[in-house]
């Protein structure tokens, strides 16, 4: 294809020859003129020779990589790496799995195509735009989607990034009326994905809930910043004896009793309140504490702010847990280190004067694979500690 140019400064070649994908606009020498966002560009040395072709946006992160060498189809590599991407997920089993029928199928940069996610829900594929150039493709990606998933496509939905996270509208690409529920681990979720946050729902934490559906038979549990309550239909399934969930979210915690119902949980109730202030005073003795906020972090100036909320909760909540008690603790602010994480929740428990012992990391789930080559895909951490 026939894509204007442009061409790096001396030495700023290393990183795209590393495999990096981002380029950064202070490593750009000169551009052909009239490039805008969204434009597919070909990427030279300071030498004039061709590294790949990748998109180009007006911002810090002026160039993210499509594909390296020279040739380059975008139909026919937008193909490619869907198939590869549904390849993965089943290879990881997640096709052949009735139990669990929501997952993501394409993870940006993990999956080598930067600013796109696409969540699959039933046979619904939910999918957003993180750059200009995925959404002017948005109808190929659509027919992609299509093609390698055939019968096992009904619906596609493109959901607008809202940076609030809240009701940002969007259009089907293909079908209307698909049914709104799907299995995750054997449990049933009813999703909103034209109104909810991100796609609808939060598949990045399947692995996590199966580990509190396991370690919560008998427990009084307490679900924080619950959203439509994945982790609470996990602890109530695995047998927990009580089981509340916190969320400032009106219409989350509606979905969040249709949830509840769905599973035959009995033993919940959910609390309309700021978790902050929940946490102040807990109103009973948890056995075990689940604290998944929405990511504190979302650029570097939110960085001392975020960490020091992240410190407050964990610091609360480890003040009031049951001796013995779990704390599943996470950060999805990407701009947080797992170190520095680890850091402020050991500083959380000197402050609470409690000790706590890491049982288990955690991460995002398999379907959100990281990219060796991009360590910045890495975002979800999270500790479950034993808090004496
Ligand atoms: N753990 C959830 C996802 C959490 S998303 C899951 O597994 O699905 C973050 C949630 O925190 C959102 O539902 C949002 O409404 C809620 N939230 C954000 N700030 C809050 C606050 N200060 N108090 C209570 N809930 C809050």
């Amino acid at each position: 294809m026939k894509a204007p140019s442009i061409y790096l400064k001396p030495g700023r070649d290393s990183s795209v020859r590393r495999q990096h994908p981002w380029i950064f606009s202070g490593a750009i020498d000169r551009q052909d003129t009239g490039i805008v966002d969204g434009d597919i560009v070909r990427v030279h040395d300071a030498g004039g020779t061709v590294l790949g072709c990748g998109f180009f946006a007006p911002d810090n992160i002026a160039v993210k990589m499509l594909h390296w060498g020279a040739g380059f189809d975008p139909s026919k590599w937008i193909n490619e790496r869907i198939g590869q991407a549904v390849q993965l997920r089943e290879r990881l089993g997640l096709f052949a799995d009735p139990g669990t029928t929501g997952f993501r199928l394409v993870h940006a940069e993990g999956d080598c195509i930067p600013g796109l996610i696409v969540d699959l829900y039933g046979r619904t594929a939910v999918l957003q735009t993180h750059a200009s150039g995925t959404r002017r493709l948005r109808n190929e990606i659509s027919l992609a989607l299509q093609l390698c998933l055939g019968e096992r496509l009904s619906t596609v939905f493109h959901k607008e990034v809202d940076h609030k996270d809240a009701d940002a509208g969007g259009e089907y690409l293909l079908g209307t009326g698909a049914e709104r529920v799907f299995c995750e681990n054997g449990n049933t979720f009813r999703v909103d994905w034209e109104r909810g946050q991100k796609t609808g729902f939060f598949l990045d934490q399947r692995e996590n809930r199966k580990l509190l559906g396991a370690l919560s038979r008998g427990k009084n549990v307490l679900n924080c910043f619950s959203y439509t309550g994945g982790f609470s239909v996990y602890a109530g399934r695995g047998g927990a004896s009580a089981v509340t969930s916190v969320d400032s979210s009106a219409s989350a915690l509606a979905l969040l009793q249709e949830n509840i119902n769905l599973n035959g949980i009995q033993n919940h109730r959910s609390v309309d309140a700021d978790c902050l202030q929940y946490l102040q005073h807990l109103d009973s003795a948890y056995d075990v504490i689940v604290l998944d906020p929405p990511a504190f972090i979302k650029h570097r100036g939110a960085l001392r702010g975020g960490i020091k909320g992240y410190e407050t909760i964990n610091h609360l909540a480890m003040k009031q847990i049951a001796p013995g008690g779990l704390l599943f603790t996470f950060s999805c602010s990407q701009l947080l280190s797992r170190p520095d994480f680890a850091d402020l929740v050991a500083r959380a428990a000197l402050r609470a004067n409690r000790s706590a012992r890491v049982l288990f990391e955690l991460r995002q789930g398999p379907c959100h694979p990281v990219s060796l080559f991009h360590p910045e895909g890495e975002y979800l951490k999270g500790l479950v500690l034993e808090i004496r």
